[in-house]
């Protein structure tokens, strides 16, 4: 069963058990020669999906990327577990690349990892027709659709590439749910129609939680409190912003760089490098940052601001936890994020029709992050996936529940009629409490009749309620310079009681933090304490490796493995053998030392 030999090899070179879900029905398939188009989520090893059948099955497998980043660390990965695997691009030389054909002539190969305009460009493939091409893995497949956010126009020469090495059997890959760019990938790069395999979207390790921006540095501060010495990401929407959060992080003795497009190339790379090779560093950056970063064991990831859509928000949190460890996510959003993104749409260069498309991707994250039921349901179902009540994100656990607001509403609403569909939240605020301030008194609003009929109720209720009713569509910015509110046509249904409107229950602020904490609590792990101080002692030493061999900290050896090394603490070389990660060749580069440092 070639299966069964792809098992034992899992095991064998890469220390792995079990597949992954889906895992073994992809690499089935590849090895039964069929074409194949596997979609599947960020994170669920689709790698693995074509460098395992390339090792049991000999011959060359010709693996199409399209960053030179990502082919490095993949190449790097494979070696270090002790497969012949190469890159051959322009950044080589001619030496090496010289050296890699005569390897690949002589069928010493077994991954040989290309860009596609290295592929598609000089006599390169009829180089490779010389030599034993047994299939063609093409990366991030999506590249080659327009519709996809990538699009590569070099992708669209590579079934031209498939006929030149003998018609070869394709594997495509991709984390693309998208329909339309699905069928696209079928139709460009297959002659006939592929066994598509598409597994479920849902990340369960990954916890999704949504926070209204209140305190934004207190609330991301609260949340780092819980991920200590791990890495992570925090995007945030602006340059300034990623450099201040960054410097901030710093001052409270946290390893921190920022990373946007406006640094220079080289601070840029040492930047994104420091965070792939170091541990616990947190990397604060705009959305240019993600893209090729491979890292399996991010943390967590914080979004400073609302992301734009919810194909992004799903993409970036999906750069947390591809180990399958648990991981941590937080979204900050509030109404500047919306109506800056709403701006964002309209003072964009695009038709009509594009822009009604991108206020529905707008209108979509805003009713994920105001979604009163369960957030994971929410987000799959943006993917056309139906599940359960997941039962493990903030709002399965934080039981919120959606109320009838009208009433409430209706004040609201009435105080941006009555004050003249202009002001902002902090006056409309203000109105309702019966706050008679300078600004209040002048515009003559504390003669109105709406003037205090909330003030049985904190600032922070009407806030929330004002962004709430933003979000539901039922108010719009007055002015795209000076912001306020309009009341919306959906608006003046509830005001005038024609239509009812359901919101999120609000709690009124709690005071953060009652009672002491016990450290136990404050681990996102949950490990207990002398696993951590194991797992503590064993990253030292992981890093004192890494260091010496210029390597990541992941490619000594994954997190995951280092816990189940903390947990089972193995006593001898043959049971190390048993802990996941732990193939041949890594026991016998780091096994003694790391069995040392566990008994010392
Ligand atoms: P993807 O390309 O789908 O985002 P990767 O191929 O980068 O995911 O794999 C993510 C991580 O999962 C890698 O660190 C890889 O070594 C690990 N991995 C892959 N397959 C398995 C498995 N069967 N068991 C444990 N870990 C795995």
């Amino acid at each position: 069963m070639p299966l069964s030999r792809a098992r034992a090899a899992l095991k064998s070179v890469f220390g792995y058990d079990d597949f992954r879900p889906g895992q073994d029905e992809v690499i089935a398939a590849v090895m039964s020669g069929e074409p194949v188009l596997a979609v599947m989520p960020t994170g669920s090893g689709k790698s693995m999906c074509y460098q395992l059948p390339a090792i049991v099955d000999g011959g060359l497998t010709v693996v199409v990327s399209p960053l030179i980043a990502l082919m490095r660390d993949q190449v790097q990965q494979m070696q270090h577990v002790g497969v012949a695997a190469a890159t051959l691009n322009s950044t080589n030389g001619d030496d090496a690349n010289r050296e890699t054909l005569r390897r690949l002539r002589a069928g010493e190969i077994t991954c040989s990892f290309v860009s596609p305009e290295r592929l598609a460009g000089d006599g390169l493939v009829s180089l490779l027709a010389a030599c034993d091409v047994r299939r063609l893995a093409i990366d991030e497949a999506h590249c080659v659709s327009q519709w996809g956010h990538d699009f590569r126009p070099e992708y669209r020469q590579l079934a031209s590439v498939r006929e030149a090495l003998g018609g070869v059997q394709v594997v495509a890959l991709t984390a693309t749910a998208d329909q339309a760019t699905r069928n696209d990938i079928a139709a460009q790069l297959f002659p006939a129609p592929p066994r598509v395999v598409v597994h479920s979207f849902d990340r369960p390790n990954i916890h999704l939680r949504f926070e209204a921006k209140d305190r934004p540095r207190t609330q991301i501060a609260d949340f780092l409190a819980r991920h200590k010495g791990g890495s992570g990401i925090i995007y945030a929407s602006s340059r300034d912003k990623t450099e201040k959060l960054s410097e901030w992080l710093v001052g409270k003795g946290i390893r921190s760089v920022p990373y946007h497009a406006g640094l220079d190339a080289e601070t840029r790379s040492r930047h994104q490098d420091i965070f792939l090779q170091e541990d616990g560093v947190v990397v604060v950056a705009t959305v240019a940052f993600g893209m090729g970063i491979n890292k399996p064991d991010v943390r967590f990831v914080v979004h400073a601001d609302m992301p734009a859509g919810v194909e992004a928000y799903y993409q970036e949190i999906g750069r947390a936890g591809r180990d399958g460890l648990p991981a941590d996510t937080l979204t900050l959003y509030g109404l500047d994020d919306m109506a800056f993104r709403r701006r964002q749409i309209d003072d964009k260069a695009i038709s009509e029709a594009q822009r009604r498309v991108e206020k529905k991707r707008l209108a979509a994250m805003t009713d994920l992050a105001e979604s009163a039921t369960c957030r994971r349901q929410a987000l799959l179902a943006y993917f056309g996936e139906q599940m359960g009540r997941c039962g493990a994100c903030d709002l399965c656990q934080g039981g919120a529940e959606l109320v009838d607001a009208t009433v409430d509403a209706q004040k609201v609403l009435s105080a941006v009629v009555r004050t003249g569909q202009r002001y902002g939240a902090a006056h409309l605020v203000d109105v309702l409490r019966g706050e008679a301030t300078e600004a209040v008194q002048r515009q003559g609003h504390d003669r109105i009749k709406t003037f205090g009929v909330g003030a049985d109720r904190s600032a922070h209720v009407w806030r929330t309620l004002v962004r709430q009713l933003f979000a539901a569509g039922a108010l719009a910015e007055a002015s795209a310079e000076h912001g306020g509110f309009r009341i919306t046509s959906e608006g003046e249904a509830v005001l005038f009681g024609h239509e009812k409107i359901a919101l999120r229950s609000i709690r009124e602020a709690v005071p953060r933090r009652a009672g002491k904490r016990t450290d136990k609590d404050d681990r996102a792990d949950g490990l207990d304490e002398a696993t951590a101080t194991m797992f503590e002692r064993l990253r030292a030493l992981r890093r004192e490796i890494a260091r010496d061999e210029g390597v990541p900290a992941y490619m000594v050896f994954p997190d995951r493995t280092l816990i189940e090394m903390a947990e089972a603490m193995p006593g001898t070389l043959d049971e190390m053998r048993a802990v996941q990660g732990v193939g041949e060749r890594k026991l016998t580069l780091y096994g003694e030392a790391f069995l040392e440092a566990l008994h010392a």
